[in-house]
């Protein structure tokens, strides 16, 4: 007697996550190099006492106070474990399985695996060979069956961004019933001021939501917990179809102070998207193309020299996050990490006699 599980996961795409090696400089998963801020550690070891309870199920505090932040009705917001489990809520929430999820690619890897996991159907658009998303193709790509719509902005792993009026009239030609999910997870490290803010794009229409995370510019990602902003027949929808208490209560306190320290976290994000402009002129000056990037990571489109080049970096105890013949992905870290980086990009390709490589 055996157990049947279903034989359409033979053909999941596997969630590759950034590599950890003893010694080596982590710049394989877009997290930030600086820990948590010592009011939010202090304030994750004062919820630790009391474990023993469930957490709020809703978020309520945290869902109150980011409402009042963004000026929206909590009824908008829905908390998550990570807005990768808000990605995979809309797409239970909108998606039967005759019903499609568009997006481009390659954009974040999640995106595949969780429509799949869903039992929805898929269809993508490639990026076009400036690595940005081609949005005339993806209106081309809609069908009746499409609900949903990722736009990744900007968009991992090509850290390329959608300029506002371009979004703008995408968002006025997408088909009635369709929601558009603009996934911001790096929204903070943007400098680029033709890069649209989702949240007043939300605010004019019916047919957006927003995904934000405490992961990155937060520096939480061990926690799990970020949130997404959209139409209340949207959230309803979403916290039907969440696990319960799935946001810890370690992440919601964490949550809490970290947005009670705001103005120092964005500070960081400001440092880090200065050492990605100099890292990024950098690499060009050493030859290499680098698409202009917005979020806290480059992206080198080496295509099949991918794989050399990601041994070339551990090789010299750099973890950079390859993906396959397409290119690699570079998170940006504090200075002396982004150096060991640069060290390894200035010695590639290795000549003859540079045994060491
Ligand atoms: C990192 C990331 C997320 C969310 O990460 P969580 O840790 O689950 O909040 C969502 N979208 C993109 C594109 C990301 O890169």
């Amino acid at each position: 007697m055996t157990a049947r599980t279903r034989a359409d996961l033979e053909s999941l795409p596997r969630y590759v996550p950034g590599r950890s090696i003893p010694g080596a400089v982590k710049l394989g998963s877009n997290e930030v190099s600086a820990g948590p801020l010592p009011s939010v550690v202090a304030a994750i070891r004062d919820a630790a006492a009391g474990a023993n309870r469930y957490p709020d199920n809703g978020a309520a505090a945290l869902v109150d106070r980011l409402a009042a932040q963004l000026d929206m009705p909590p009824s908008q917001l829905a908390v998550g474990a990570g807005s990768v489990a808000l990605c995979q809520q809309l797409v239970q929430a909108t998606c039967t399985p005759t019903d499609e999820v568009l997006f481009a690619w390659r954009s974040f890897e999640a995106y595949p695996i969780i429509t799949q996991i869903a039992g929805a159907r898929q269809r993508t658009v490639p990026l076009r060979s400036d690595h940005t998303h081609d949005l005339a193709g993806m209106l081309d790509a809609i069908t009746p069956a499409t609900r949903l719509i990722f736009v990744c902005n900007p968009n991992n792993p090509t850290g390329t961004t959608v300029q506002c009026d371009e979004l703008v009239a995408f968002l006025n030609a997408v088909p009635d019933g369709v929601l558009v999910a603009l996934d911001e997870a790096y929204h903070e490290f943007v400098t680029d001021p033709a890069v649209p803010d989702g949240m007043e794009l939300y605010r004019q229409r019916d047919n957006v939501g927003v995904l934000r995370t405490f992961s990155k510019a937060y520096g939480l990602a061990g926690l799990r917990v970020g949130y997404c902003a959209a139409p209340q027949p949207v959230v309803t929808a979403l916290r039907k179809v969440s696990v319960p208490f799935s946001v810890n209560s370690l992440a919601q306190a964490a949550a809490l102070a970290s947005l009670d320290v705001e103005d120092e976290m964005l500070a960081r994000c400001r440092s880090v998207a200065a050492e990605r402009d100099r890292v990024r002129s950098e690499l060009i000056t050493l030859g290499y193309l680098v698409p202009p990037a917005q979020g806290n990571f480059v992206w080198l489109p080496l295509g099949e020299q991918t794989t050399a080049f990601n041994k070339h970096c551990l090789e010299h105890k750099v973890v950079i996050r390859p993906f396959s013949t397409d290119g690699a992905r570079i998170t940006i870290g504090d200075p002396t990490e982004n150096e060991a980086f640069l060290t390894a990009a200035r010695t590639w390709p290795p000549r003859y006699g540079d045994i060491s490589g």
